[in-house]
């Protein structure tokens, strides 16, 4: 080719090869944190005549990206070329990487070849929005279906879909796939407005709650006839970014809790804003402190699993609605709540117990299991070894480092 010469789109993407474009797409895509591979069914094809893959089982390469997410399935983009201009996003239109674009035959034969070769579980597969929304989902189900019904794939499919597209095209996705996704971006509509002026909260909050109805009448159906497909058996999920607006933690955690609540989401993630080449003005020259991220996934933890309300975590933040990032946000709402410590573990409720710092679900659920049988007591030699006391034990060190805070 004549080096002085630039060359058309068409002609860029037929010069570069199959490994050229994994490396350009794998590294647009690790911007994406929402790829855990939790809660979805088991599916295995042996013992059966045909298929490949399984959504369990051991073997299965894991490998982790240096900022420590799991990268364990193939987790790549169909595109890094969009027509949208998100201020915070590497892939945008007016950003100055280089452009790659798969085929739909691609990905799957990379998807197979690589679980064949034991590299990955699965697939996590999201786009840029190349033409329209209709069209780049449309060759997203098309690699779905493909690896699902001309190749009988068993792993796991996550899907990212686009708020935009035809409903019919998320639905069929969402057939296809364990769990599909929809970023929400941003905690709140004003940060979305500003930074991601082409998409909108009602849309992707809209394209949520049709994924919520159909999971649901999917289950329903279910019920009753063994044969109704499933949809997206591993639930739905969402990311936000954290730190490219001004939004405070307390905000965040709300919006969190009313995802939620509203669309039965299995996950939120947070991903902390990083910096990227080229960025654009409105976006902070700083990332915000990785902590507080791990922060964030530490109350949505309270929030899911120790049964704390939103407006509890709130109550853990400081005057200006952040996290502190020194101590957990459980160690920070009991410290401000000193008077309801320390708590008896021989009478207290559950819901008490797991509000003392240091003690997990799996603790307080022994200790509840143990005062079934005896009441606890500080450890003696004579019993040492036994499990509940172990408990025990470490409710009353936990009680007393707590006690070691000053006010
Ligand atoms: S639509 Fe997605 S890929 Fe395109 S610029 Fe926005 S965030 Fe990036």
């Amino acid at each position: 080719m004549d080096k002085g010469k630039s060359r058309t789109y068409h002609e860029h993407m037929a010069s570069l090869d199959i490994t050229a474009k994994l490396a350009i797409l794998a590294d647009a895509a690790k911007y994406d944190a929402s790829c855990a591979s939790s809660g979805t069914s088991k599916r295995d094809s042996s013992g059966q005549r045909k298929g490949i893959g399984s959504t369990e089982g051991m073997g299965i390469c894991h490998s982790y990206a240096p900022d420590g997410r799991c990268i364990s399935l193939l987790k790549i983009l169909l595109t890094n070329s969009c027509v949208f201009d998100c201020h915070y996003c590497i892939n945008r239109k007016s950003s100055n990487v280089r452009r790659a674009r798969f085929t739909v035959r691609e990905v799957v034969e990379l998807t197979l070849n690589f679980y064949r070769r034991n590299y990955i579980e699965g697939l996590f597969l999201s786009s840029g929005i190349i033409r329209s929304s209709d069209y780049t989902m449309e060759q997203i189900v098309a690699v779905a279906r493909a690896l699902r019904i001309d190749h009988q794939f068993r792993g796991y499919i996550h899907l990212k879909t686009i708020p935009d597209a035809d409903p019919a095209l998320i639905r069929q996705a969402g057939q296809f796939a364990d769990r599909i996704s929809i970023n929400v971006e941003l905690p709140t509509e004003l940060g979305l407005e500003r930074l991601a002026p082409e998409k909108s909260t009602p849309r992707i909050e809209a394209a949520m709650g049709d994924m919520r109805d159909w999971s649901e009448d999917m289950r329903d159906a279910n019920r009753r006839y063994k044969s109704t497909p499933n949809f997206a058996p591993a639930g739905q999920s969402t990311q936000m970014i954290i730190g490219a607006d001004d939004a405070d933690d307390r905000a965040i955690i709300a919006k969190s809790n009313q995802l939620y609540d509203r669309f039965k989401l299995r996950r939120v993630y947070y991903s902390a804003f990083s910096p990227i080449p080229d960025a654009s003005t409105v976006l902070p020259l700083k990332r915000p402190p990785l902590m507080r991220e791990h922060r964030l996934y530490q109350s949505d933890w309270l929030m899911r699993f120790y049964g704390y309300a939103a407006r509890e975590i709130a109550q853990a933040t400081d005057a200006s609605g952040m996290l502190r990032l020194d101590i957990d946000p459980k160690l920070a709402w009991a410290l401000r709540f000193r008077d309801r410590f320390p708590v008896d573990v021989n009478h207290a409720q559950r819901e008490a117990l797991l509000r003392v710092p240091g003690l997990g679900v799996r603790a307080v659920d022994a200790i509840l299991t143990a005062r079934r049988w005896r009441r606890l007591r500080p450890c003696s030699r004579t019993w040492p070894r036994a499990r509940h006391c172990q408990k025990f034990l470490t409710a009353r060190v936990t009680m007393g480092r707590f006690s070691q805070f000053s006010k």
